[in-house]
């Protein structure tokens, strides 16, 4: 068994879009883009901003099926979870999504057997929904539905690296707890600017290409808690 353990974020990472703002774009009633506003200029924290949103959504089951059916994943990434596979590595997957979007989709990819940590959707009328929170944390950082830094240390608790492969502001609080960082969007901005070691990424077809470098030691030198060394950003 490999030392290392990947937390894998989802919307814009394993799918092309964020599943959560294609919902609100074709389903969303007033209101919702004021909360995005609100969020994005600090006002509220994501949590709050999801709970808002998700409660804004005006479909009934059958439409929510029929627009996960029409969402895109990254085309090499059950070639990535194999690899991962063969070289022992425990691969879940950490959203501050939904978590019925996520199994609904990594279902018709023949990958619900990967492990989710996510938030829980709950259809609560015929065309009302709303969002719990069982993987919060009062002390996270960042205040994301789901905090994603606690999962971290629990992996590393068993002496396990973290290499988080992830996109956005709600991979920001578990990427300076990782060991390493497959980056892109506004989290590669954002460990360039904490100086979290990482590479830069396109998608699972460059990770795909990084994993059996990284697992050899040729990404990253030190061992967990030793000083990190200085990684180039790379282009892969
Ligand atoms: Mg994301
Ligand atoms: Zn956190």
């Amino acid at each position: 068994m490999s030392d290392w353990t990947i937390l894998c974020d989802f919307d814009g990472t394993v799918t092309v879009e964020d599943t959560t703002d294609t919902l609100l774009e074709r389903f969303g009633r007033e209101g919702w883009e004021v909360l995005e506003e609100d969020w994005r200029a600090g006002r509220i924290n994501s949590h709050d901003c999801m709970a808002g949103q998700v409660a804004l959504l005006d479909m009934n089951h059958d439409e929510f099926d029929a627009h996960l059916a029409e969402r895109a994943l990254d085309s090499d990434f059950a070639d990535f979870v194999d690899a991962a596979k063969a070289r022992n590595v425990p691969i879940e997957i950490l959203s501050d999504g939904l978590d019925y979007a996520i199994h609904n989709i990594l279902r018709r990819a023949g990958l619900d057997s990967l492990p989710v940590i996510s938030n829980r959707l709950q259809q609560v009328g015929d065309r009302e929904w709303s969002l719990e929170f069982p993987n919060a944390s009062t002390t996270c950082r960042v205040a994301s539905g789901t905090c994603k830094c606690a999962r971290a240390s629990r992996a590393q608790n068993t002496r396990k690296r973290v290499l988080l492969i992830g996109d956005g502001a709600s991979d920001y609080c578990v990427a300076e707890a990782a060991d390493f960082v497959f980056a892109k969007g506004k989290l590669l901005a954002h460990c360039v600017t904490k100086k979290i070691p990482h590479v830069a990424i396109g998608g699972f077809a460059d990770a795909l290409n990084l994993l059996p470098m990284l697992l050899s030691g040729k990404l990253v030198a030190a061992p967990r808690n030793a000083v990190a060394p200085p990684v180039d950003v790379v282009s892969a």
